[in-house]
């Protein structure tokens, strides 16, 4: 990308809290360039012909087919898209990355799992913090599919608690090599990869460190059986031993005592693109709740002309359409700060990591959205099938399965709540994200007369965009007083922590879908957008909803007496429409749409 065209007044990481964006700032779906389109198409192909058509083996614990698809999509690239060209990869963009992501998780949870473990946290520690030795050695087979990787960072006493893992790294007496020992779980792809990135502690050290270790069952290494999960059958997931196994110290990813940055930051990329891979996999299961629904007559009715069954339609879609504007701005967000960081000079290494680390507060917000919806959304897909969505014969019933461990790995949601709201109070705490002067002016208006003009709210969105401004308010006022009550203490008041972090969430979700749907109204017309402005006007009341009651509780649990009515009287202010929406008639149009083309056709 030429520096010319790189944009280089976008948002750091957390500042849309306080800043506002311009909906052409964003990228969107509609924004995809023909290269990118191809990739989605020929994704999509892919998991129609080897996924889709096969979607009852995956569900039969057909672990070897999840593996010969694994080697078909590295034949067709899908393994090296986010691999640079000097590896054996294709280089592209992270845009073009989630895509990738994204419309491979239409048909099962197991393959996803096994594209994400090996094409992310299996494969990105060596690109990202690999020496030049190590990437030219390890990353063009891992590109290619000829190996596959995995990740050895639990253990059966450190799930959340990462860095407290008890494998053991010693140097060997001549200094050639590390012995390591020590029990990994709940190793995704440890049934077929020939790589695991080992994540074990050298003496006493405070961190962790990460290394490189090729599956050679004669160097010690042992596996248990494959575990007995809820869902994604075919995706392998077994324990890993390590017993004196032998690595050479060239394999040390980084340097001693980095391994738990190199874990988080693994992560953080992992979180983003976990989240993309919640998306289709609510399209798929949107398009068959509506095919079932328009099929299925009781009382002489299609059930999709029930109420009852548009509210579910109108819902699902609209979380969805929600969770890819937000994903694909987040994504352009990453891209662009990493290619001004490459025009300054930077290796793509450094520029990546550091692009990805800018927006760590916006990856645990999508990882905990996205992942949430997708569970919700095949939850609704089982009731609108009713008997015949609980029956293993139809895909609802395993979507809801295999969704349900996203809101598990890649850090807990509670884990990732907590951390968006701590990693934005720290930006704060450092002056990368100015919250403090905000936070005095709405605790400044608070103390005011509030305006009783009546606002012009004849253009598009005029009073969504009033009301998202104001809901940025409300985390700054229950943030800011948190802060100033508890100070460093506030991580410790985890229930306000979380009500803070839903807050947030919503914010970024309401306004992500309010530019999307502003800039194409601007560039298509308002009445090819008219389904997409009734999706957004309904996620925002969604959003206000939640946003009332999370604020609520947050006040309460730590202000009293006249700072807490002064406070609630903000959070009624704060959220007040001029014009309440009709709901019932946004749902009504959009699950019309939904149900008049069969399924969601907004992306
Ligand atoms: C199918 C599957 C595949 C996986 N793949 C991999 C893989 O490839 N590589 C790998 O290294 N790991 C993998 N994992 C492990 C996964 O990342 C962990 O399960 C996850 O991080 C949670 O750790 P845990 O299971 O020990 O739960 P725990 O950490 O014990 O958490 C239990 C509960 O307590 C909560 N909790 C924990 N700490 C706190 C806290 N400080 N504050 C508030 N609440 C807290 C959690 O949110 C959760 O609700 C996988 C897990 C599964 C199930």
């Amino acid at each position: 990308m030429s520096t010319e065209t790189i944009k280089k007044d976008i948002l750091r990481g957390g500042q849309f809290l306080v800043k506002e964006t311009n909906c052409e700032d964003i990228f969107t779906l509609e924004d995809l360039s023909e290269e990118q389109k191809m990739m989605r198409d020929s994704t999509k192909e892919f998991v129609d012909r080897e996924l889709w058509a096969h979607w009852e083996r995956f569900e039969k614990k057909d672990y070897a087919y999840t593996e010969e698809c694994m080697r078909k999509a590295g034949e067709l690239g899908l393994l090296s898209v986010a691999v640079p060209e000097s590896y054996g990869g294709m280089g592209m963009g992270f845009v073009s990355t989630m895509l990738v992501c994204d419309y491979i998780s239409g048909a099962t949870g197991s393959f996803s799992t096994a594209f994400g473990a090996h094409t992310g946290i299996g494969t990105m520690p060596i690109t990202l913090y690999g020496t030049e030795e190590q990437k030219q050695k390890y990353v063009p087979k891992l590109a290619t599919g000829e190996w596959f990787g995995a990740y050895c960072l639990t253990e059966p006493g450190a799930g959340s608690d990462a860095n407290s893992g008890k494998t053991k790294a010693v140097l060997s007496e001549d200094g050639t090599y590390y012995n390591i020992t020590g029990q990994k779980m709940w190793i995704s792809n440890a049934g077929f990869c020939n790589l695991f990135i080992v994540f074990a502690r050298i003496e006493n050290d405070k961190n962790i460190t990460g290394f490189i270790v090729e599956n050679d069952p004669s160097n010690g290494i042992s596996m248990g059986e494959e575990e007995k999960k809820l869902g994604i059958h075919s995706s392998s997931t077994r324990q890993v031993f390590f017993n004196d196994t032998k690595v050479p110290v060239e394999n040390m990813l980084s340097e001693r005592g980095n391994g738990f940055k190199i874990a988080m930051n693994a992560l953080n990329v992992g979180r983003i693109k976990l989240a993309a891979a919640c998306l289709e996999a609510q399209r798929r299961v949107i398009n068959e709740a509506t095919k079932y629904a328009n099929e299925r007559v009781q009382f002489k009715t299609p059930i999709v002309n029930f109420g009852a069954i548009k509210a579910k339609l109108a819902n699902m879609a609209t979380n969805c359409y929600a969770d890819e504007s937000a994903c694909y701005r987040a994504a352009k967000n990453i891209e662009d700060r990493i290619a001004i960081r490459e025009a300054e000079g930077k290796s793509h290494q450094e520029a990546e990591l550091k692009g990805v680390e800018e927006y760590a507060i916006e990856c645990s917000i999508l990882k905990v959205a996205v992942s949430e919806d997708v569970q919700n959304t095949s939850d609704e897909g089982i009731q609108i099938f009713g008997g015949m969505g609980f029956s293993a014969d139809t895909p609802m019933e395993s979507a809801w399965r295999d969704a349900r461990i996203s809101r598990i790995y890649e850090g807990t949601n509670e884990i990732n709540r907590m951390l968006a709201v701590g990693m934005l109070v720290k930006k704060a705490m450092k002056g990368h994200v100015d919250l403090l002067g905000p936070a005095t002016k709405v605790g400044e208006e608070l103390m005011g007369i509030p305006s009783f003009d009546t606002p012009d709210f004849s253009e598009l969105f005029a009073e969504e965009k009033d009301v998202l401004a104001r809901l940025k308010k409300v985390f700054l006022m229950v943030a800011g007083a948190a802060v100033q009550k508890y100070g460093p203490e506030l991580e410790n008041h985890q229930q306000l922590m979380l009500s803070a972090s839903d807050i947030l969430i919503e914010i970024y979700m309401a306004e992500s879908t309010l530019l999307r749907t502003e800039k194409n109204a601007k560039r298509f017309g308002e009445e090819k957008q008219a389904t997409q402005i009734a999706m957004s006007k309904l996620y925002l009341y969604t959003a206000v909803d939640t946003i009332i009651q999370k604020g609520k509780e947050a006040i309460v649990s730590f202000a009293e007496g006249d700072e807490q009515r002064m406070m609630l009287m903000g959070l009624k202010r704060f959220t007040k429409y001029t014009n309440q929406p009709n709901v019932v008639a946004l749902r009504t149009q959009i699950a019309d749409q939904v149900a008049a083309v069969n399924g969601y056709t907004f992306d």
